[in-house]
């Protein structure tokens, strides 16, 4: 999937589900929960160097792309554990939460491209694909989707 898609379900993954995972209270923190979320909710493209979030975080994703390959360990429910282990040490609780919402988000839209995703690399092979071509129409449908669910969880 494209960058603005991730965003868009980052966001809708945290402001739907962050409230089961202890985010919640002051709108102060909704907005660093969801800010957290988009973050994180694009991060997992850092293993390729064109993509958005690889050319921000030159030279992390050269190096990152040539020790991982695209969609591999990055792109795992294993790497989003320690993820959320590692922010969870670090930060707190919550913080932990939202990346951990908002980067599974990004597993979750990849697993239904043709392209698909490894989520249990490097202990798996398993490979889960879905049908949308990543940037084609589906996937712009499905962005409006998320939009519009954002725009009703908001008002
Ligand atoms: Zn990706």
């Amino acid at each position: 999937m494209i960058f603005f898609t991730h965003l868009l379900g980052g966001v809708l993954a945290v402001a739907y589900f962050g409230s089961f995972f202890g985010i919640g209270g002051s709108g102060s923190v909704k907005i660093v929960a969801i800010a957290v979320a988009a973050l994180f909710s694009i991060l997992p493209d850092i293993d390729m160097v064109k993509s958005k979030a690889g050319k921000h975080l030159q030279p992390f994703s050269t190096v990152l792309s040539l020790v991982f390959r695209h969609r591999g360990f990055l792109h795992s429910f294993i790497f989003a554990a320690i993820v959320y282990l590692g922010i969870r040490y670090l930060l707190s609780p919550a913080i932990a939460a939202a990346a951990a919402i908002g980067y599974s988000s990004h597993l979750i839209l990849d697993s239904l491209t043709k392209e698909g995703i490894m989520p249990f690399s490097p202990l798996s092979k398993f490979r889960q694909k879905g049908f949308v071509k990543t940037g084609g129409i589906l996937e712009k449908a499905l962005a409006m989707a998320i939009f519009v669910l954002i725009i009703l969880k908001l008002v």
